[in-house]
């Protein structure tokens, strides 16, 4: 049986009473609570180890070193990544499709073609636009039906040899809709052209498999899986 309260006595921040009643918190889906474990933790982190990793050859720049890439094993291996350095630290979601999308700038030319669904969060549209504007490419749209759900037939459609990247969401965070991703992969690599996943909504609740996939791009945000932001 799912024990509740054991469960919220890990969260702190639920002990307090907002407007006289126990909080309830349901805003998980734009960035979870952070359990005791998680804050002592971080605390711990700044009390005895807090160095500049990577680069010090002192006691404490090693320890630092050590606990950053435990944590980056550790992500590699919830989503089954081949290799530790294909993991990389963002602030969140928005930051990483903003990489990948600053990437893309130096390979698209007018004539090309950028995919994006209709079901996206804001953050996978607008590093899009941006990336079309500067380099003259075209933003098409994967439209959806009144489900909810993206066409798949306009999928295979919109695909060309002049379609360089396609991006979706794994879990739609307005919906709950999960897209057919592996579906969507395979047919973006028929025609040569790169896939990034917004897993945002799909990482907290699945353990997607990034080798399975074959995507070329798996974003998504610690701060959504109650554990702390990490900038590099
Ligand atoms: C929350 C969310 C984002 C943005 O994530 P941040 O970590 O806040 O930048 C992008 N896409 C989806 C699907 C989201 O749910």
């Amino acid at each position: 049986m799912l024990d509740i309260q054991k469960i919220r006595s890990d969260f702190p921040i639920l002990s307090q009473k907002v407007n006289g009643k126990s909080l309830v918190y349901f805003d998980n889906g734009a960035t979870s609570q952070k359990p005791q474990v998680v804050i002592d933790a971080i605390s711990n982190y700044y009390q005895e180890i807090n160095a500049n990793i990577h680069r010090g050859v002192h006691t404490l720049s090693q320890l630092a070193t050590d606990a950053y890439e435990v944590s980056r094993g550790k992500i590699q291996n919830h989503i089954n990544a081949k290799f530790p350095h294909e993991v990389l630290f963002t602030s969140g979601t928005t930051f990483g499709i903003n990489l990948v999308a600053n990437g893309f700038a130096a390979i698209l030319k007018p004539g090309d073609e950028v995919l994006v669904s209709a079901l996206e969060h804001h953050s996978n549209i607008v590093p899009w636009q941006m990336l079309c504007e500067k380099t003259g490419a075209t933003l098409k749209v994967i439209p959806m039906n009144e489900n909810g759900e993206l066409i798949m037939e306009e999928y295979d459609k919109l695909l060309s040899p002049k379609t360089k990247i396609v991006t979706v969401n794994h879990i739609s965070n307005a919906l709950g809709t999960i897209n057919p991703i592996q579906y969507m992969i395979d047919k973006a690599h028929e025609v040569g052209a790169a896939i990034l996943i917004d897993g945002a909504q799909a990482v907290p609740h699945l353990k997607p498999d990034v080798q399975a996939l074959d995507c070329d791009f798996y974003v998504f945000s610690g701060h959504k899986m109650c554990v702390k932001i990490i900038l590099i």
